[in-house]
């Protein structure tokens, strides 16, 4: 019933049902075989450089440098990405596999959305059917993300089952790939999930540390002292982490401390001690559970670092120490954010913003002649709902008053 293996350290797996295991060992199998072309990241390269915007600036934040006196700020903008974040690096990179591997149809899990129309946008492009499964809760919630789903040609199916969030669409994709695995690849969002999933999109995403590393080089003749990354799940930190994992470099992955990690309000897996090691979604690594096992619910300002389990990759790196991890909390980010956009004209995604926090908190004890980079995962114009709320802007609040009024509501 079980098998058994991609494991780093005590984390990770595969824990499959049967039924499944031919179309991962399938996956794994032109997974390698492409890792191991040397053609294969060129076209992965050039696609990315003409399709997305690759290779990404790496921003000088001088003015924030200026401010704090510390080390001087780099901030690496995955938010000039196609679709606005880190998230089309996987996605197009998983798009050139299913065309390897001759399949016609792709599905995705959704919460906040985001993943789903980076992969409508990959799906249209290679010419693939595409349905996203999406919790109804998260459907009504995220709207807009929705409409753009359905205007790039996806059908989105809203999850009727369980608390009808992201677990939940998860579950429901898993059921669909049963069914259809021989036209179907599930484009898994994130460095989560069984073996090779947590691999094969940190491989993907690799290609964020690999230009970092030379841009930083390039400019400050020397390696960073630190860099910092947000974690949801795990990808656009493994992405930067990669290429400097073999250096004298610290690294640091911030969660979501939500309301405060010794709330019941957070998403904080590695921080906080409300999360424990156990099997579920098919990997073992650390979730937000009770002791009977169940996933507890997860709370952040950031919808995508909202998310009950981590990559097992940085779970092992947390548990060797390798990976420094801190949790940032909801006022916190929100102030980060208003000072990235106030200095340096940039629009971190709140997301993000979690990296920019620890990141602003550690930097003036740093020596000037020291560079630090903080990984930009994606732009925060997405955000305006939340940020205009959390400002409480009320020319905001009459324009959706008044939008609403159109309608006759
Ligand atoms: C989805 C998302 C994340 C969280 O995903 P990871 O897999 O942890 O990188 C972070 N930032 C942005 C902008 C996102 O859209």
């Amino acid at each position: 019933m079980q098998k058994k293996k991609g494991y780093f350290g005590d984390f990770g797996g595969a824990f499959l049902p049967e039924i499944l295991i031919s179309t991962f060992d399938e996956l794994e199998h032109e997974y390698l075989k492409a890792r191991h072309d040397p053609a294969f990241f060129e076209e992965y390269k050039n696609l990315m450089s003409t399709y997305s915007c690759r290779p990404t600036p790496l921003t000088y934040a001088e003015n924030m440098t200026k401010k704090l006196g510390g080390a001087k700020i780099y901030i690496k903008r995955e938010d000039l990405n196609h679709t606005g974040a880190h998230k089309a690096n996987n996605v197009m990179g998983q798009g050139l596999l299913v065309k390897r591997m001759g399949k016609k149809r792709v599905i995705a899990e959704t919460g906040a959305g985001q993943h789903g129309v980076a992969t409508a946008t990959m799906a249209a492009k290679f010419g693939f059917d595409c349905t996203i499964y999406m919790g109804e809760v998260d459907v009504k919630r995220q709207r807009p993300n929705v409409f753009w789903m359905e205007r790039l040609g996806a059908t989105v199916i809203p999850v009727k089952e369980g608390t009808r969030i992201l677990k939940d669409a998860i579950n429901e994709a898993f059921r669909d790939w049963v069914s259809n695995m021989d036209s179907t690849h599930y484009v898994l969002g994130t460095a989560c999930g069984p073996y090779p999933f947590p691999e094969m999109v940190s491989y993907f995403q690799s290609v964020i540390g690999m230009e970092a590393r030379e841009q930083i080089l390039e400019r400050e003749g020397k390696l960073p002292k630190s860099v910092y990354a947000c974690v949801g799940g795990g990808s656009n930190a493994m992405g930067i982490f990669s290429g400097f994992m073999d250096d004298p470099v610290e690294l640091i992955g911030v969660e979501a401390g939500g309301k405060g990690i010794d709330t019941e309000y957070h998403a904080s897996r590695l921080c906080a001690d409300d999360a424990s090691v156990g099997v579920a979604q098919g990997y073992k690594t650390y979730f937000i559970q009770d002791d009977e096992g169940q996933m507890k619910e997860t709370h952040s300002i950031s919808a995508g670092l909202d998310y009950v389990g981590v990559s097992p990759i940085l779970s092992d790196l947390h548990e060797k120490k390798r990976v420094r991890f801190e949790a940032a909390i909801d006022d916190e980010v929100i102030e980060a954010m208003d000072l990235t956009m106030r200095n340096e004209g940039v629009i971190p995604a709140l997301e993000s913003a979690h990296a920019f926090v620890t990141a602003y908190k550690e930097a003036p004890s740093m020596k000037k002649s020291d560079s630090i980079i903080i990984n930009q995962s994606g732009r925060g114009d997405k955000d305006i709902f939340t940020v205009a709320d959390a400002f409480e802007d009320p020319e905001w609040r009459s324009f959706i008053k008044e939008k609403a009024g159109e309608y006759g509501a």
